[in-house]
């Protein structure tokens, strides 16, 4: 059944707007002063030099994981990418010297620009190689390119995987060493 709503009718005084602006400035002005000589509960922060704390549920920037011996966990399987609804993973698989590994990926790439954060690509990946628990925030660039984040960059945050081939998990986990960049 329909549910009746009444109209808001603004009174005369409301509809000059005149007594609502003022009010407006003196609200503005109360809490200006307020500021300037009293209690400073402005919520501004001296951004770069004091940086606001993230919420604990933060998780940060993609990164992927390695190997016991340093080689990247990827298998450039492709679920991730084509799990993602925004497109915005690119991954060349080229095949592995290793006899037990099939393939690696020659190329990695994620367009930041593109990408919503969604962690579809994380639950799509079946062996721990892609993670977006960095805590890391993305960075802002001076252009669209700097934001397309390749091997090098995702491998930078690390980590190694607690996953083993074939769905069992080690007790526990240990965290990676940054790698340079230079390759894509
Ligand atoms: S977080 Fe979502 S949009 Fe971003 S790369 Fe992963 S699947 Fe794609
Ligand atoms: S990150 Fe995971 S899902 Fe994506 S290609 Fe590599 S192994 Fe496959």
């Amino acid at each position: 059944m329909a549910k009746l709503v009444n109209r808001f009718e603004p009174a005369f005084m409301e509809q000059s707007y005149v007594f609502e602006a003022v009010k407006g400035m003196a609200i503005t002005s109360r809490q200006f002063l307020r500021n300037l000589f009293g209690r400073r509960d402005v919520v501004t922060v001296q951004y770069p030099e004091v940086k606001h704390p993230y919420t604990p549920r933060f998780r940060g920037r993609h990164l992927l994981t390695k190997r016991d011996d340093g080689q990247v966990r990827c298998v450039a399987c492709m679920l991730c990418a084509t799990a993602c609804p925004a497109n915005c993973i690119t991954i060349v698989a080229a095949e592995s010297s290793d006899h037990d590994i099939e393939k690696y990926p020659s190329t990695f790439e994620i367009d930041l620009l593109k990408c919503i954060y969604c962690g579809f690509c994380e639950e799509a990946c079946p062996c721990d190689a892609i993670r977006m628990d960095s805590g890391v925030h993305s960075v802002p660039t001076g252009n669209r390119r700097d934001q397309k984040f390749g091997k090098i960059n995702l491998l930078e945050l690390a980590k190694l995987s607690t996953a083993s081939q074939g769905g069992e998990f080690r007790a526990s986990s240990h965290e990676g060493t940054a790698h340079g960049r230079g390759e894509h």
